[in-house]
């Protein structure tokens, strides 16, 4: 049975190859001095820049550059980005980017008038914004989060060792979003698998939970078949505008917290996964792969049902003469060979971890409830441990 809910999503959307077209009149509804926020310089690169300053020139508005937003942006560029924001007292705040830009973003938006520290604020403390928030909007180039639709933050302290998301309210999210499925052609291969991983994960932390019938569950079932396809087709060629345009929008859905509804969700694997970010800043789609297959096998006697359903609703597994032991166990095996196919890391000792990192890694995790199985700290270190 469906929980109570509310949904409302304030995104305005502009999807396809002329979504820019639509970015000058999305600036012009807001304040003269734009923060416009990019990271490393991919933008420059492949002509996104280019055509960003064009829109920005053509509503006139003046630009306060704020670049360098690194993968897993920290806290201490988030500082950074906030008195920039103060000193120049921005009125809006443009990301160019994928999610690291455009949670950065969000995270600067609920900080610039706001006294705390940052991260002691939203990030160790998890309050929420008690100050006047800055409107943000994104121009994606990468496919993965669905940060572009959705109020979550994440942050990473590697002094401390933690990488902490926020789910702000919806008056964080982005007022719009400028999704052209082009401008993630010049995404290197690993980030764009570790992209479709991630958008996969975010299906499956809200699907392995509950053992209801529920819409959400078939609608997540299309979004994983359609992804799975369209991930075969991009990773033959990257220049497949079907696919890129399929994998953008169910990035999109599958955290824009539409499909969450009325669902207990487990997140688990997010939290594994942003353990070893915080510990070895390694690309997050990448982190859930290397641990995802682990937990899953891990729990999968706890929610037999579900992982058997996934076997024959995702992968097309046949139920004939099959206990729900071997098809649940059949569908995870299907998904690893997907994984390998299409280039995910497959273990954390890719990623740099070796077992004496173990404890550092699992004091570095937050359990969750709500999946099938709460986690103790024994279960996280060996889920660890068969992850390397
Ligand atoms: P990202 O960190 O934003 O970008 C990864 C890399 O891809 C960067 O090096 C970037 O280079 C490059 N890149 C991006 N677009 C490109 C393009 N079109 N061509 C060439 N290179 C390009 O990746 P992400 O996976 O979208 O974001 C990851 C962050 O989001 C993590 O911190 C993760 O924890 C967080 N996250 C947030 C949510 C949420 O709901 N808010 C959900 C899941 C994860 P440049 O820096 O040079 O541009
Ligand atoms: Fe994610």
């Amino acid at each position: 049975m469906l929980g109570d809910f509310t949904y409302c999503n304030p995104t305005r959307l502009h999807f396809g190859k002329n979504a820019m077209s639509a970015l000058t009149e999305e600036l012009a509804k807001y304040g003269q001095t734009v923060q416009l926020i990019y990271g490393g310089g991919s933008i420059k690169r492949n002509g996104i820049y280019d055509q960003v300053i064009a829109a920005l020139e053509a509503a006139g508005k003046t630009v306060v550059e704020d670049a360098g937003v690194m993968p897993n942006p920290t806290a201490d560029k988030l500082r950074e980005g906030v008195k920039i924001a103060r000193e120049r007292n921005v009125d809006f705040l443009l990301a160019v980017g994928g999610g690291s830009c455009a949670d950065y973003a969000k995270a600067v938006s609920v900080s610039m008038n706001c006294d705390d520290d940052p991260w002691e604020k939203y990030f160790a403390r998890f309050e929420e914004p008690t100050c006047e928030i800055i409107p943000v909007g994104v121009v994606l180039t990468m496919a993965g989060t669905g940060s572009e639709m959705n109020g979550g933050s994440v942050i990473t302290n590697h002094e401390q060792n933690l990488k902490i998301g926020h789910v702000f309210s919806t008056d964080v999210a982005p007022k719009f979003a400028i999704m052209n499925p082009e401008f993630t052609y010049s995404l290197p291969k690993y980030q764009m698998v570790a992209g479709i991983f991630d958008i996969m994960n975010h299906i499956t932390e809200q699907y392995f939970s509950g053992t209801d019938d529920n819409t959400s569950d078939y609608i997540m079932e299309g979004l994983m078949r359609g992804l799975v396809k369209a991930s075969r087709a991009a990773v033959a060629n990257p220049e497949d505008y079907e696919a890129r345009s399929n994998i953008m929008w169910t990035a999109a859905w599958a955290l824009n917290t539409f499909v969450g509804c009325g669902k207990a969700q487990d997140w688990e694997v997010h939290m594994l996964g942003q353990a070893v970010s915080a510990v070895t800043d390694a690309t997050h789609g990448m982190t859930l792969a290397a641990v995802a297959l682990p937990y899953y096998r891990y729990i999968m006697d706890a929610g037999l049902p579900k992982f058997a359903r996934f076997a024959q609703n995702v992968w097309g597994i046949d139920a004939a003469g099959k206990a729900d032991e071997q098809l649940a166990a059949a569908g995870l095996d299907a998904m690893e060979a997907w994984m390998r196919e299409i280039g995910c890391v497959m273990n954390l000792a890719e990623l740099g971890c070796d077992e004496s990192m173990l404890e550092t890694l699992a004091d570095a995790t937050f359990v969750m409830e709500g999946g099938y199985r709460k986690l103790t700290r024994e279960e996280i270190i060996a889920i660890f441990r068969e992850s390397l």
